[in-house]
């Protein structure tokens, strides 16, 4: 293999490298991204603090309306049992079943609205449960996708990273220095193919003695232009 060809295979070997670590970095930032769930985590959690109170309002006040039925009821039961005859006794009763009653009726009002705020709480609630549990598939969903992508990733700059010590083997020292000193300069791509009679980095025609220079391969040819590295691309005359 010849030395301009050896540098032409380390370029896109380092080329491949560079993209998997371009796409490694950004894979790492959307994994740590996940605003979306925590949003939605927030957004139930604030529906059930909304729904807690109301719950309990509700059953206060079923207890305090039944509690007051049952006196009532006791109430009654005494006074139509014949067992009191007071007319002052039996009218303060008469009194505290009226009053109850009253009290019982503004409970159920209260009840009520409450009822309807509890409806409307749950509501929200359950909404907020189903957006949360397709956020968080979405996200898992996308997650696995970016996971996937990483591991290949990962494996296919192992394997670029092992072939580069093995191109670099072949290459003389003075080469690979003349190589990387281009590197810099010319975008990571310090070797251009020779199309035809064009430098293909630059579009440059290259004169009768660069190419006569570069098909006797006795040493490293330089494009006339861009000054890379010129390279007859393998498989072609
Ligand atoms: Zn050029």
């Amino acid at each position: 293999m010849s030395q301009a060809l050896a540098l032409y295979q380390l370029q896109e070997i380092e080329l491949g490298i560079l993209r998997c670590q371009k796409r490694l970095s950004e894979i790492a930032s959307a994994l740590e991204d996940s605003q979306a769930v925590a949003e939605a985590r927030a957004r139930l959690e604030s529906a059930q603090k909304i729904l807690s109170p109301l719950q309990t309002r509700a059953r206060s006040l079923e207890l305090e309306i039944q509690s007051n039925a049952d006196k009532i009821r006791a109430t009654d039961e005494r006074l139509y049992s014949g067992s009191v005859r007071n007319p002052k006794e039996l009218q303060e009763m008469q009194q505290e079943i009226q009053a109850l009653r009253r009290r019982n009726g503004d409970l159920e009002d209260a009840l009520l609205d409450v009822m309807l705020a509890v409806e409307e709480a749950e509501a929200a609630l359950n909404a907020a449960r189903a957006n949360l549990q397709q956020v968080t598939s979405d996200w898992e969903t996308n997650n696995q996708t970016l996971l996937e992508e990483q591991t290949r990733l990962k494996n296919d700059e192992a394997r670029l990273i092992e072939q580069r010590r093995q191109a670099l083997s072949h290459i003389n020292a003075e080469n690979l220095k003349l190589y990387n000193a281009l590197k810099p300069r010319r975008h990571n791509q310090p070797v251009a193919v020779l199309d035809g009679d064009t430098c293909a980095a630059c579009g440059v025609e290259q004169t009768m003695a660069i190419i006569s220079d570069l098909d006797r391969g006795v040493s490293l040819v330089k494009c006339m232009s861009c000054g890379r590295i010129l390279v007859r691309k393998p498989g072609k005359a």
